[in-house]
């Protein structure tokens, strides 16, 4: 069966590994990790661990003895440098190099830096890794006032258990509406409604052109003159994947390692999946392959790598996408690709803090947003998989069985 050798040992890194051995793959399974410990889950970074309900131990993907149980072997700590496929071995900047027959690239993103004077302050600050996470539970313990760069989900997770400890929290977003890119607006209306609720304040069209102070930032100036004072500022902005040992070793790469529909770059010994790829997917609004950063892509291509690398299964990678988001009281859930639709219908009550947003693009149904309504996403996700024959109309009647349709 020979040596599978994982670049990066995040979500979807520790799931190839982990669905080689439930696969029954008998072989090495190698995980190189630049980031020190055990793999972890990042999305209670911005969640529970802020708000201190989990700790470093409690996010932890497995404990160690499953390393061990499974022969995974973990190598935590050391940073991949270069491939070289023809001898198909990758140099670590230890200077260690290891060989692989096949080579899986879960490489991931790293968040986008705040291209303004200023940035380096301290007090400013990005969320990505549990280290990040650390740093900035301990600042907000001492904050009094934050700013918030990006009206996306990091941020706006950051923004409410930020504004529920009491900190006063303004976020600053460059379009006209929180989550713009991902949303329908009747969707991010709601959640704008619920964060101003929740006392955050917002300012929509602005962009951050410095950041104020002298070692330390005091607030943040946009573009039009306005100042915003803050003792914390969150850059949350986007991230940018992780594709120059691709790059480097003539893999295509645009926004993304680029990869066919059974996640395999254009060398047949190296595929690449989650945050770091970019995949065909017939639930996308055209036929341009999507990079998409959830846990869902990240496990379910993992999965799809692992069985065919296990010799399990040929079938092309095909998931449903979904995600979630928690912000404050409210859970947002999306199943398939909503954006972009060219028709939006509203199911269940905004003023009742509970509904969802059937988005349609010619005619069909691309994607579902629910906020506080978990059996609408659930349906929505059936619905998506069967390719069922859901009607605008039906999706806004309330009477409608979504369920039996799903079934
Ligand atoms: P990652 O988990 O980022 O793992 C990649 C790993 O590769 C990293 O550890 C990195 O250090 C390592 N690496 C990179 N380069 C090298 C190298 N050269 N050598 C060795 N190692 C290297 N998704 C959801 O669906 N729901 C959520 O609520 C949610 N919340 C989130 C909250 C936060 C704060 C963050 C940061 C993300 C959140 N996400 C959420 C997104 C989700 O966590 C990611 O999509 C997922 O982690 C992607 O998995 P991955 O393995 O592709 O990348």
């Amino acid at each position: 069966p020979g040596t599978v050798l994982v670049l990066g040992a995040g979500q979807a890194g520790f799931q190839v590994a982990a669905s080689l051995r439930e696969d029954g793959f008998d072989g090495r399974v190698v995980l190189v990790g630049e980031e020190p410990g055990l793999p972890y889950q990042r999305p209670p970074l911005s969640k529970a661990y802020l708000t201190g309900k989990a700790d470093a131990v409690a996010v932890r993907l497995r404990p160690e003895k499953f390393f061990t149980e499974h022969r995974l072997e973990l190598r935590a700590g050391e940073r991949a440098v270069r491939i070289d496929r023809v001898g198909r071995r990758v140099a670590l900047a230890s200077g260690e190099s290891l060989p692989y027959d096949h080579l899986v690239l879960a490489l991931g993103a790293r968040n986008r830096a705040l291209p303004v004077p200023g940035a380096e302050l301290d007090g400013v600050v990005q969320l990505r890794t549990l280290t990040d996470a650390e740093g900035l539970r301990q600042r907000l313990e001492r904050a009094g006032e934050a700013v918030v760069v990006g009206a996306g989900f990091i941020g706006l997770e950051f923004a409410a258990v930020a504004a529920a400890r009491g900190v006063a929290v303004t976020v600053i977003e460059s379009t006209d509406r929180p989550m713009a890119r991902s949303l329908s607006p009747a969707m991010s209306a709601f959640f704008r409604d619920a964060h101003e609720r929740q006392d955050a304040r917002f300012a929509f069209g602005a962009t951050v052109v410095r950041v104020l102070g002298d070692g330390r930032a005091t607030g943040v100036e946009t573009a039009d003159g306005r100042r915003f004072p803050a003792d914390l500022v969150l850059v949350g902005i986007g991230v940018v994947p992780n594709a120059e040992l691709a790059a480097e070793a003539g893999l295509a790469v645009a926004d993304g390692i680029v990869v066919d529909e059974h996640l395999a770059t254009g060398d047949p010994a190296i595929s690449a999946i989650g945050d770091c790829a970019r995949h065909p997917c017939r639930f996308a609004g055209s036929d341009a392959p999507v990079r998409i950063e959830s846990v869902q892509n990240a496990v379910d291509q993992a999965r799809c790598v692992a069985a065919r690398l296990a010799g399990r299964s040929t079938a092309p990678y095909a998931a449903v996408p979904w995600f979630w988001s928690d912000q404050g009281a409210l859970k947002l859930q999306i199943a398939g690709l909503a954006t972009p639709h060219n028709r939006a219908v509203p199911r269940g009550d905004p003023a009742a803090g509970a509904f969802s947003v059937f988005c349609f693009r010619g005619g069909r149904l691309a994607g579902v947003e629910s906020a506080n309504r978990p059996l609408d996403h659930v349906f929505a996700r059936k619905l998506l998989a069967n390719g069922a024959d859901l009607t605008p109309e039906q999706a806004a009647d309330p009477g409608f069985d979504l369920k039996a349709l799903a079934a």
